[in-house]
């Protein structure tokens, strides 16, 4: 604390990212990053950017990377907003989309980041408790029909849940007077995606990061999709706070990154079997394992305590991420999907942790 401080910043409390420590051999599931590089085109996308022309300022309205993000989706130019990251895309949605009068609503267990920018920009978020099997319930939210906007995960986080593309359409139909921001950081793992409803749905934002399933969370790019009214909005945010949120490395990468459908596919695929494996296995050790359409599991042992087998598998230099709270989900633990080999060793450090507990 500090008198040098503002008001708002005495009333802050800051997201907290799961831990990046430096330890060799580190096994690391527990922040949801992708286990194989970027594609190639990538990596020589940034070499070829990162010479002379770093003297100059990037292109403050991205075009070549919106026109390929556009051209992936089949959508206009104009409905593409990008970030650094899909969070500084998800702050300005907030400023420029949710902030009203009426309550934002929001799943009480999803992405934490959503109450950070509720009181960032001093936001009165209304938490809808998921239901009993951590499901998100569409008519819990069509029943605060006066709301300043609806934001959820899908698939969710931290649970991997995914909500069926039918639900979303009936949130969008049953809230037409404020935005519904669906953020779909993980929808290239098995969920399917709202962007098919755009049309006809005016006050529909779907949010994208790089990060997840293109192995871009070093480079800090993220996106969204919508109408051009909406992306107008943050784009007058956006140019009140940044003109440069990308530089050119990143737009160039993430330019070669969108155009990659060839790595693209077969690293989702990779990905989606690994977690199948994974599934199998931590039920095999009985662990109860939500259906996931992600890229990480949310599981929980009946008969071991959460937090001590995080702690175990810490202490074998595997990371995994535990939430204490909400104390619903204090005795799940998420695992971020790794390589066939990183499964299979944590698979045997729970096989061993598990052997001394019982
Ligand atoms: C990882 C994640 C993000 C943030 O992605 P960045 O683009 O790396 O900022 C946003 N939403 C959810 C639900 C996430 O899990």
């Amino acid at each position: 604390m500090s008198r040098f401080w503002s008001e708002v910043v005495h009333g802050l409390t800051p997201y907290v990212p799961g831990e990046q420590p430096k330890i060799d051999g580190l096994i690391k599931l527990n922040t949801n990053e992708c286990p194989y590089p970027p594609s190639r085109a990538v990596l020589d996308a940034i070499a070829a950017a990162g010479g002379d022309a770093l003297r100059l300022y990037p292109d403050p309205q991205a075009l070549e990377l919106r026109a390929a993000i556009a051209a992936h989706h089949g959508v206009d130019l104009a409905q593409v907003f990008v970030g650094n990251g899909s969070d500084e895309v998800l702050a300005h949605v907030f400023m420029a989309l949710l902030r009203h009068d009426a309550p934002l609503l929001l799943p009480d267990i999803s992405y934490s980041f959503y109450p950070v920018y509720a009181k960032l920009y001093g936001i009165d978020a209304e938490p809808v408790a998921l239901d009993e099997a951590l499901h998100i319930r569409v008519d819990d939210y069509l029943a605060r029909p006066r709301n300043g906007g609806i934001v959820l995960a899908n698939p969710n986080a931290p649970t991997g849940i995914a909500l069926e593309l039918a639900e979303i359409e009936r949130l969008l139909r049953g809230n037409r007077d404020s935005v519904v921001v669906v953020d779909e950081a993980y929808v290239d793992f098995g969920a399917r995606s709202a962007l098919a409803l755009l049309d006809g749905h005016p006050n529909l934002l779907v949010v994208r990061t790089l990060s997840k399933s293109r192995a871009l969370a070093g480079l800090r790019v993220g996106y969204c999709v919508g109408a051009p009214e909406l992306i107008d909005g943050l784009t007058r945010v956006k140019d009140s706070f940044n003109s440069y949120p990308l530089d050119r490395l990143a737009l160039a990468g993430a330019t070669a990154a969108m155009r990659d459908d060839a790595w693209f596919a077969d690293t989702c695929a990779r990905i989606i079997a690994s977690r199948e494996q994974l599934i199998a296995g931590l039920a095999e050790l009985g662990f109860d394992v939500l259906p996931s359409a992600a890229n990480f599991v949310f599981a929980r042992h009946p008969a071991a305590d959460a937090a001590r087998l995080a702690a175990e598998l810490r202490a074998r230099r595997i990371l995994v991420r535990h939430f204490a709270r909400p104390e619903r989900i204090a005795q799940f633990l998420r695992i971020s999907v790794g390589t066939d080999a990183q499964c299979d060793a944590l698979l045997q450090a729970l096989r061993e942790i598990l052997s001394q507990a019982l």
